[in-house]
């Protein structure tokens, strides 16, 4: 007889993994699938995220921003040290030991919560049955009353530049180097492209990105991406706007990159290229031929916004579906599902999604930027302030960036808010909280905010939009 669960989930990343436990929680019976594989050839749960995006990368930005403020910046403090050095290996060390923990950790919590996590290839069958060919054994079929497919998403490779994963790298190759390439070439000026670029411009490397757009962070508002434009090239990071790869040439000293612009072709030789041009929904060999699910034209699974696809009892979530690709969206949508199984109302916000970029300085936002609330013609104002004038960033000695609030003219709501400078990614959570409960400019104006702290550049931002900043003068 064939096992059977109230739920399966196929793929354990923070979509799949979230869903199970939270499945679990509401009393039912759980089984989450998951064949990830380590570059030492050992399965682990927590998917990309874990294992090969948010947190190892997050990991080695903390590294290498230490190595750079100690070089840069103890000797303004008064502090002097003898030559700092970095020691890559201790680096890598730390960072595959971070992700051992929390991989681990997730083994722990399906444990406590009595969900089988099951190592291996899933594939949905028809009639909500699951295929599941364990890593080290033969299929079985699963029945399930319902199924979530949470299986993420892969690099998009270049046909002018296919990975070889020695010269031509993709974002996990990036984060696993054992030394400093002396010159990195990246294609794509993404979230990746800025965070991988800027570890290893850090720890030392000649970093040239090759961008598409014409603008920097097309997707952020305009006084966002000027800051950090600046503030990339005085980092060193050269980033070549309206550019196109044209080509790439492994030989034996690295890879030789052809580009073109508006202006004309150039190449120039670099040691790594990291191909960092975004990321396609991961489907393959998931789905039987009549299991009924339906893809749309980029290859993701079509749900609606509660994330049903079209057979009955099977949802999708994450990055294989449509919205952004990011984590946190993904555990939403695997707690709504788990919910709407249950029986419960559940819904996800899909308007008030953080973004956070972690550079130094951080840049996140959410909500609207000013460029969409023009073109949307609803009337509006504006508050910024700048870290500048903020006490406690003064005495981080990170005063670049600023806080801009962006609210409704007729009944004061906030649309967006837009962060670059420090810890813009933490300070994007009181934001976030803000919109959730639709609150107005003055609802901010009037929370008292610690003195002295980062959190005060929110509120005078938001003082600002009405012309009330106290520590800035008021334009
Ligand atoms: P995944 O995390 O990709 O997990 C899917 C899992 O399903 C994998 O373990 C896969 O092996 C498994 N799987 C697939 N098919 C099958 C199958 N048929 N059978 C069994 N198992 C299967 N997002 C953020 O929010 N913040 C960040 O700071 C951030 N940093 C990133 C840095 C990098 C370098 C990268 C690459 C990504 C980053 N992201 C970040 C994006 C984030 O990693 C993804 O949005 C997130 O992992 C998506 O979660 P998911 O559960 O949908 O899929
Ligand atoms: P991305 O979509 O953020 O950026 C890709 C960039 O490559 C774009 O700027 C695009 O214009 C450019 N591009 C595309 N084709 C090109 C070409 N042929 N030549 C030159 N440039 C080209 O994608 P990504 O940086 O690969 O990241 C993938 C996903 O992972 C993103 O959706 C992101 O949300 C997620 N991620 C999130 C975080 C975070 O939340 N901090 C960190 C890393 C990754």
């Amino acid at each position: 007889m064939s096992k059977k669960y109230d739920v399966v989930v196929i793929g354990a990343g923070p979509g799949g993994y979230i869903a199970a436990i939270r499945a679990a929680q509401h009393g039912m019976s759980v089984a989450c699938i998951d064949e990830w594989k380590n570059k030492d050839g050992k399965n682990a749960f927590g998917g990309t995220c874990l294992n090969a995006g948010c947190i190892p990368s997050k990991a080695l930005l903390e590294s290498s921003e230490l190595y750079h403020r100690a070089r840069h910046e103890f000797k303004k403090h008064g502090i002097t040290t003898g030559d700092v050095g970095i020691d890559i290996a201790a680096m890598q060390k730390r960072r595959a030991s971070i992700v051992r923990q929390l991989t681990g950790g997730i083994a722990g919590l399906f444990k406590a919560n009595k969900v089988d996590g099951l190592v291996g290839h899933g594939r949905l069958l028809a009639g909500k049955q699951v295929e599941f060919t364990p890593v080290d054994g033969a299929a079985e079929t699963i029945d399930a009353d319902h199924v979530i497919l949470a299986t993420g998403s892969t690099p998009i490779e270049l046909g002018a530049a296919p990975f070889d994963h020695e010269s031509i790298i993709d974002s996990w190759d990036a984060l696993e180097l054992e030394a400093v390439p002396e010159r990195l070439a990246v294609i794509g000026a993404g979230v990746i492209g800025l965070e991988l670029g800027s570890v290893w411009s850090r720890l030392g490397s000649q970093v040239t990105i090759i961008e598409a757009m014409d603008n920097l962070l097309f997707m952020a508002d305009r006084d966002l991406a000027k800051v950090a434009a600046k503030d990339f090239k005085q980092q060193g990071i050269d980033i070549k706007l309206g550019a196109r790869l044209t080509g790439a040439k492994v030989g034996k000293q690295g890879v030789s990159v052809e580009w073109e612009d508006k202006n004309g072709e150039y190449s120039f030789e670099a040691d790594k290229l990291v191909v960092a041009v975004g990321r396609r929904p991961f489907t393959d060999g998931l789905l039987a031929e009549d299991s009924g699910i339906q893809l749309d034209d980029h290859g993701f699974i079509v749900v609606d916004d509660e994330c049903r696809t079209r057979v009955k009892g099977v949802y999708a979530i994450g990055d294989c579906v449509r919205g952004p690709m990011l984590a946190h969206k993904g555990s939403e949508e695997g707690v709504m599902a788990a919910d709407l199984i249950a029986g419960e109302l559940a819904e996800v916000n899909y308007d008030v999604i953080p973004s956070v970029i972690y550079t130094a300085p951080e840049i996140a936002w959410v909500g609207l930027t000013e460029e969409q609330v023009k073109d949307s013609g609803r009337p509006y104002k504006t508050g910024s302030f700048p870290f500048a004038a903020n006490g406690r960033a003064k005495a981080l000695e990170q005063t670049s960036g600023l806080v801009k609030v962006i609210s409704a003219a007729d009944d004061d709501e906030v649309l967006g808010v837009h962060i670059v400078g420090p810890m813009a990614g933490e300070l994007i959570g009181e934001a976030v909280l803000a919109m959730e409960f639709s609150a107005s400019t003055e609802d901010m104006q009037r929370t008292i905010h610690a003195h002295p702290s980062l959190s005060e550049s929110l509120h005078e931002a938001a003082l600002a939009a009405d012309k009330r900043a106290l520590n800035y003068m008021n334009r």
